[in-house]
């Protein structure tokens, strides 16, 4: 870029008292043309001026009279955009300000700007210059009466150095504050701007918003088809959003300039300030979500995305860049839940629920050690002898601090942040554990299931604990059942079906729960090792309820028999129920008619009762 640029492409600035010595720099720095040439060769030959002879520089030349005047201009040139390079400037210019004075109160308005004090030789020594300017390198003194050839040569070597700071600068600035994949402000620029949109918010009164923008599964496209192409989306779906955010912008809103930034990762933010309407940010997110949304061919490769929105407004919902930042992500955050591709307001509301989640998530933490979790069971009885077959057990967690709080509650939570893996371990051991000290007992329990989660059946050690459970409870391991959901079977088929195998294969049972709430058939079902399906719950209920549900129960057992399955119903409240039940041969049922969930004590008691229903 350097190399490109001409001498009339720098402006230097004279500031110097006598108009004579401007005439001088203009003749040697801004001869502009073959006229002016001409009438300096003769010029020369006529007075034998020591003037080089081929004098081609062009650079661009203004003069000023006065340190103030001089000042005021560079500051006018910097703000058109058109900033001074070098500046020439003399060392006094009575009445006004001296050399030393100029160019301090320059460079406090043009830091870039390269400077040549121009003094008598009795005037400084470059030692008390430094002592009043401080230690610069843009600075140069040129000792008067000088040479020409000396104002030439520094006008080429200040105006190329100037050029090289500025480039410089650019590209510190551009690493800076830009994110070098997308070429998108990076979020520290974003930040800035945020910071300074407020604060012009506040002096006059307007208000704005602040978009939060995911996309959802992105990780998988780097998975599956390489980070490259992931970059290269990337970089594609900027393209998108910036486009977007123009052809958006409503009349009023053209000349309130909207940032848009990468904020790392798939994660990207946008201010829209001076809205006039707040709704007019939900358009935009809209938009955005529907562009964003449109098929996109990276590579040759057909991708299909969605997006997360959280939107919040400002001064409304808050006034501060720190407030505003993390209303967007809960409000993005919530999106991602409820999506795919939703757009979500921050609210109030928002804050509790994560307060609640978190103050849960702590006490929960220490829920294990703390021997605060329990495990109740509750039995499940065959239809064709009345009695008890096996338990299921269920999960309890009693917090001196928030109660008894119910498993839907506390277990998606342990799902999500993983402590579910440990929690499980728990369950499966007392549970084991359990099991077969009534079997030793000598009661009459043939089973116990247990119900596993999709973290815990993935991780990669789930089934050796299975078998060390076994193994320490000398359980057989036909006497287990553990409990998948069949959504469970939909969300990451491979994983699941290998797990299954492995379980299989020990021998162990696995029971379908809640089936009928996906959305697999039966003749899914058909090909994965499992041996029993429980009816959800929703079912039962509607029996004798005129919903139509018996023909289907009907036609669930009969299949299930032909496929070599056990079914238990759940959920089992009425006499009519099992009446029904009985009447399409169903072989267990489990449910509040028979017994709630029990904790041990009352466990051992129903077993011993050894009642017939
Ligand atoms: P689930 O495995 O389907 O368990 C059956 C749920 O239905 C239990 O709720 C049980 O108390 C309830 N129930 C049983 N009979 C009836 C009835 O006749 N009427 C009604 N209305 N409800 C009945 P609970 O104990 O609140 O457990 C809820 C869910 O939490 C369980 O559903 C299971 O998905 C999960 N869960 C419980 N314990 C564990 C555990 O140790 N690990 C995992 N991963 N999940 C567990
Ligand atoms: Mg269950
Ligand atoms: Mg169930």
């Amino acid at each position: 870029m350097m190399a490109m640029m001409k001498n009339s492409d720098f402006r230097i600035l004279i500031i110097d008292d006598n108009v004579a010595i401007h005439e001088d720099y203009r003749k040697t720095l801004a001869l502009k043309d073959l006229a002016d040439k001409n009438l300096l060769e003769l010029e020369s030959e006529l007075f034998g001026d020591s003037r080089p002879e081929v004098q081609t520089e062009n650079f661009n030349i203004d003069c000023a009279l006065q340190g103030r005047e001089g000042i005021d201009m560079a500051i006018r040139a910097k703000n058109e955009g058109r900033p001074y390079a070098v500046a020439f400037v003399d060392g006094r210019m009575p009445p006004g300000l001296d050399g030393i004075e100029t160019i301090r109160e320059l460079w406090q308005a043009c830091p870039d700007i390269q400077v040549v004090l121009c003094t008598a030789y009795s005037d400084y020594s470059w030692r008390d210059v430094q002592k009043m300017l401080g230690e610069s390198d843009s600075l140069v003194i040129l000792k008067k009466p000088f040479d020409t050839v000396e104002v030439v040569q520094l006008a080429h070597a200040l105006t190329r150095k100037w050029a090289l700071d500025q480039e410089i600068q650019g590209r510190l600035h551009k690493l800076a504050f830009y994110d070098g994949l997308t070429g998108l402000p990076n979020r520290t620029l974003f930040l800035d701007r945020l910071e300074m949109v407020l604060q012009m918010g506040k002096r006059h009164g307007q208000a704005g918003a602040l978009l939060f923008l995911d996309v959802d599964h992105f990780k998988r496209i780097n998975d599956t088809l390489g980070h490259k192409v992931g970059d290269h989306l990337l970089k594609l779906l900027s393209q998108r959003m910036t486009a977007c955010l123009r052809a958006t912008d409503t009349v009023a809103r053209l000349h309130c300039q909207d940032v848009i930034a990468r904020m790392g990762g798939d994660e990207f933010s946008v201010i829209l300030p001076c809205l006039e309407q707040p709704d007019e940010a939900t358009t935009v997110a809209l938009r955005l979500a529907e562009q964003l949304t449109q098929p996109i061919d990276v590579d040759g490769n057909q991708v299909s995305l969605t997006t997360s929105i959280g939107i919040t407004y400002f001064p409304e919902d808050g006034n501060d860049v720190e407030t505003l930042l993390k209303n967007a992500d809960l409000a993005m955050f919530n999106a991602k839940h409820k999506g795919p591709n939703a757009v979500m307001f921050y609210q109030e509301s928002m804050n509790i629920a994560v307060m609640k989640r978190l103050t849960m998530e702590n006490h929960l933490r220490q829920a294990i050690m703390r021997n605060e979790f329990s495990l109740h069971y509750q039995p499940q009885i065959s239809l064709s002898t009345g009695q008890l077959i096996g338990f299921e057990a269920l999960l309890r967690w009693n917090s001196p601090e928030l109660g008894a709080v119910p498993p839907l509650d506390f277990i998606p939570l342990a799902e999500e942040n993983g402590m579910i893996v440990t929690i499980g371990e728990w369950v499966l051991r007392t549970a084991c554990a359990q099991a077969r000290s009534w079997i030793e007992q000598g009661l009459p329990l043939q089973r116990m299931a247990v119900n596993v989660s999709l973290r815990q059946f993935l991780h990669n050690e789930f089934t050796q604990i299975v078998s060390q459970v076994l193994v320490e409870s000398s359980l057989a391991p036909e006497q287990l059942e553990l409990e998948i959901t069949e959504s469970m079977i939909m969300s990451d088929p491979p994983g699941v079906i290998r797990t299954l195998h492995e379980l299989k294969d020990q021998g162990v049972q696995i029971a379908i729960d809640d089936f009928g709430t996906g959305y697999s058939s039966l003749g899914r079902l058909r090909d994965l090792p499992i041996d029993c399906l429980k009816i959800d719950r929703s079912f039962v209920k509607g029996i004798s309820m005129g919903m139509r549900h018996e023909p289907i129960l009907n036609a669930v057992m009969i299949m299930a028999a032909g496929m070599g399955l056990r079914v238990i119903a759940e959920g089992v409240e009425t006499q009519e129920q099992v009446d029904f039940l009985r009447t399409c041969q169903c072989p267990e049922a489990q449910g509040y008619l028979f017994s709630r969930p029990l904790n041990d004590a009352d466990a051992t008691s129903f077993l011993q009762e050894n009642r017939q229903f």
